[in-house]
């Protein structure tokens, strides 16, 4: 029996098996789709963090940017230990084969929105997929972990489902390649399932992104936090017949300028810089490199008083020879679309991007429950735990530092506490279940979701908003419930589930919030 199985084969999953492994331990990895298909594998800007274990004030900087962007409700505490273990955690990354950016004898360091210093390590503008490989490289050369791809995790094992003290015994998956359930008993379940992108109709994440960990740790007993603060990136690619693609944020740390219509027309008929004519400063004296939740917020507005779908990334001012070079993969996107860096203005929307709230976890990842209290057996890492590192809203390169962080702390915390269980585990549920006949309600019922939390439960919400999306995800919900009861699962529909579940919590976290804070905007607070 594996000791420990792990959902998920992003970064905070890869990282957590191989410290887990090399304190010899049984890992399972399930993952499912490609072990590469993650958030992580697409992260552009880079991976924020002091190497310098006594560059004291640098780190102060780290934490004091960090908090500001997070408005207030971060956990100074965690963001303390997160800023200071960065040095170790980035040597770990770099131990383990990852290659960043370097000048002559030092890394380069990148800046983005919200950040007062260079202090972002990437590799290019592919930094994810990097780190991906090298870990994804140490995984399979390890001989301690399995690595189980288009394995689905549909729910956590208790003894009796849902009662949070029996603690967890393992995980149910659905093997996709022969559409058989399987329990996967465990001593402990890392969930680190990313976030949950999918339920907005632009987003930047991928498809995998359907908030699963969350739900099914939910359904378990687990508590949530701050799920209704969700990221929206400014500055998505918007083009007929492409995915929104993200332009990372580090074109406006090298200068890059967001214009609407009108400043577009003013700047090519002046003498003028573009950020002399940023709609951004109406929002913030940042302009274009404002917060995320701040610059957001004022595309939406812009592109809604102009009634336009886009507003402009203007680059033409800046030197295009060190764009080319420093952005490649965004620039071989572009390529295809017969747009460059350094000469067009770019069509960008903000889109869907970060789940900054998710399962409550303690410093050591443990999943918290009722009471306080730690979950036997269950953890979380990455982008689906809030550890309140984020505050209202992150910091912008802070979430695959946050990731390795955790990753490590939970990992040391199971090592050093095994916890080893000797259980029965139940069997799944079969009785009475039908094969699904019909995909098509779940296809409509999904674009219904996904209209539903676009158009209601987006960058701008209001009361009437809120609650009319509450109403439409109940009736939601009780469709979904019946089909599930009767139905084998699948992975529509397993997704579905979650989605509308997750869709209900974030909806219901912002109703009952009553302050406007980092990127939870209601028009009808004050
Ligand atoms: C386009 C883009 C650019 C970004 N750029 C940056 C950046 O520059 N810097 C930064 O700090 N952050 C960035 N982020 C955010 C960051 O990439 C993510 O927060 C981080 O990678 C999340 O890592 P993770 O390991 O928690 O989850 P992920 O990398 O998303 O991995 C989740 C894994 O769980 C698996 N999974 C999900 N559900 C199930 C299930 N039910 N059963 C089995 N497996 C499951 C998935 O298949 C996947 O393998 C970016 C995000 C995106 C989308």
């Amino acid at each position: 029996m594996p000791e420990v199985v792990i959902v998920g084969s992003g970064i905070a999953g890869l990282f957590a098996a191989l410290k887990i492994a090399d304190g010899g331990h049984q890992v399972t990895i399930v993952t499912k789709q490609r072990p590469t298909d993650s958030s992580t594998n697409w992260a552009q800007g880079g991976i924020a963090g002091i190497l310098d274990k006594t560059d004291g004030k640098g780190m102060d900087l780290h934490i004091s940017d960090t908090i500001s962007s997070g408005d207030g409700l971060c956990n100074e505490n965690v963001v303390r230990i997160v800023v200071e273990e960065a040095g170790d955690r980035i040597r770990d990354l770099l131990s383990r084969g990852v290659e960043f950016e370097k000048n002559e004898d030092d890394f380069h360091l990148a800046k983005e929105g919200g950040h007062s210093a260079r202090r972002i390590l990437h590799a290019k503008d592919a930094t994810g997929k990097e780190i991906e490989r090298a870990l994804s490289e140490a995984v399979n050369n390890h001989n301690n972990i399995t690595m189980r791809p288009n394995t689905l995790g549909v729910d956590l094992i208790q003894t009796v489902h849902g009662d949070p003290k029996e603690g967890i015994k393992g995980i149910w998956c659905l093997d996709l390649a022969d559409s058989i359930m399987e329990a996967i008993p465990a001593d402990a379940v890392l969930i680190a399932t990313g976030g949950c992108g999918q339920l907005w109709e632009k987003t930047t994440n991928p498809s995998v992104a359907s908030g699963d960990g969350m739900a099914m740790a939910y359904r378990a007993g687990a508590n949530v936090k701050d799920m209704a603060f969700i990221q929206f990136h400014p500055t998505a690619l918007m083009v007929p017949d492409d995915r929104p693609f993200l332009i990372t944020e580090a074109l406006r740390g090298e200068g890059g300028v967001l214009l609407d219509d009108k400043g577009l027309k003013k700047y090519r008929t002046s003498d003028q810089e573009p950020e002399f004519f940023s709609f951004t400063h109406e929002y913030s004296p940042d302009g274009s490199l404002a917060t995320r939740d701040i610059v957001a917020r004022a595309c939406d507005q812009t592109m809604k008083i102009n009634g336009s779908n886009q507003v402009w990334l203007v680059t033409d001012h800046l030197d295009s020879t060190k764009l080319h070079n420093e952005f490649p993969t965004i620039e071989k996107r572009l390529n295809r679309h017969n747009l460059s860096l350094g000469k067009d203005p770019l069509p960008v929307a903000p889109a869907a991007h970060y789940t900054v709230g998710g399962l409550e976890v303690d410093l050591f990842g443990r999943v918290i429950t009722s009471g306080n209290k730690p979950m036997p057996g269950l953890y979380a890492i990455g982008e689906v735990a809030c550890t309140g590192m984020h505050g209202a809203n992150r910091l912008a390169s802070n979430s695959l530092l946050e990731a390795v962080v955790f990753a490590d702390r939970a990992a040391k915390h199971f090592v050093e506490n095994p916890n080893l269980i000797d259980s029965i585990i139940p069997e799944w549920r079969a009785d009475g279940m039908a094969i699904l006949e019909e995909h098509s309600p779940l296809v409509r019922d999904l674009e219904t979701l996904k209209k539903t939390m676009t158009d209601d439960v987006g960058i701008v919400r209001s009361f009437d908003r809120l609650n009319r999306a509450k109403r439409m995800l109940l009736l939601l919900s009780n469709e979904v419930e019946l089909i599930w009861r009767k139905s084998i699962p699948t992975r529509d529909l397993v997704e579905l589930r979650n989605l509308v579940l997750i869709a209900s919590l974030i909806t219901d976290d912002a109703l009952a919030r009553t302050e406007n804070r980092g990127l939870h905007y209601n028009k009808d607070i004050i």
